[in-house]
């Protein structure tokens, strides 16, 4: 077990210098795009959990940002499986970093050139963002950044610096993490590194994409798994005022993975209602390898 908040390893590209100058853009700008990456443990050995789907967005963030790279989905994918295979038989967290290797500075991102690395956590709880089981949550004064001011599906590193300031504030009033809203629309957007289900009346609810929240991979497999159990579950509109009527609340969010809280400012929420177990359950089947296979969302380390 590593310290929390460091990485075992970084699988620096053979291709770019194996360090971060200091004044790197993407350091200084913070112009770097990743993903963060689940390999569980099953039974057939290590599997990473829907592994072309995080690829996916993390090309679709550098193509947001207009930084040229040579990277397509094989290449990409051969590299976070060799830095999987590092990490031994219990899986791992990885992140896939693309970011610019030299130390020029500049705002006009087409002329740099981004390069990959993939930090390996044993856990992810060794990343420092994860969560205990039964958060505290609060409404953020700090609202998601605009879809007008920075396009919503791109986790580039430079917007943590939204999520950085909500959880904090959160954390300094006592509770474990935030709920951002959408600055236009005032709708319910995410927390601050996981997006957000509401449970009422034996139905989930989980705010809509139109509301400047990440297209989190783990949200689409609870609305899969929701529905493959008979669970009635929308996408909607999502009001701050609906949490203060919701009998569950719970996050979800690749290093979190499914979190419940036991209250939102005050209102006490069910951490082990029954729609968070249901989902929960199947989720923990499933990235393990033990249901739900005709899905296709493990990439066992061993394959290729
Ligand atoms: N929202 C934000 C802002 C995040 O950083 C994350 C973590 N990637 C999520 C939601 C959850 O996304 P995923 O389930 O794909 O990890």
């Amino acid at each position: 077990m590593t310290a929390q908040g460091s990485a075992l390893r970084t699988v620096w590209d053979p291709a770019g210098p194996a360090g971060l100058p200091f004044g790197s853009n993407s350091m200084q700008h913070g112009t770097a795009v990743f993903e963060g990456i689940r390999c569980y443990a099953t039974e057939r050995g290590p599997a990473v959990f829907r592994l072309d789907d995080h690829l996916r967005r993390l090309l679709a963030s550098a193509r947001h940002l207009g930084v040229p790279h040579d990277y397509d989905l094989p290449r990409l994918r051969e590299r976070v499986l060799a830095a999987a295979r590092t990490a031994g038989p219990d899986g791992a967290y990885l992140r896939p970093v693309l970011y610019t290797p030299d130390g020029q500075l500049g705002v006009d991102l087409a002329r740099f050139r981004f390069v990959l690395a993939v930090e390996v956590y044993a856990t992810a709880g060794d990343t420092g963002t994860a969560l205990p089981a039964g958060v505290r949550l609060t409404v953020s004064p700090w609202r998601r950044p605009a879809a007008s001011s920075f396009p919503t599906q791109v986790k580039a590193t430079g917007t943590y610096v939204v999520s950085a300031l909500a959880r904090t504030a959160a954390v300094a009033q006592g509770f474990d993490d935030a709920i951002q809203l959408d600055p236009v629309s005032g709708r319910v957007a995410e927390a601050t590194v996981a997006n957000v289900f509401l449970a009422r009346d034996g139905r989930l609810l989980t705010p809509w994409l139109s509301d400047g929240l990440l297209a989190g991979i783990t949200r689409d497999t609870v609305l899969v798994l929701a529905r493959r159990l008979g669970i009635e579950v929308a996408e909607g509109p999502v009001e701050p005022a609906d949490l203060r009527r919701a009998q569950e609340v719970f996050l979800t969010g690749t290093a979190a993975e499914l979190v419940p809280a036991t209250e939102v400012d005050g209102h006490r929420t069910d951490p082990r209602g029954p729609l968070f177990r249901a989902v929960a359950e199947a989720f923990r089947d499933t990235v393990r390898g033990r249901r739900f296979q005709d899905l296709g969302w493990l990439t066992h380390t061993s394959e290729t």
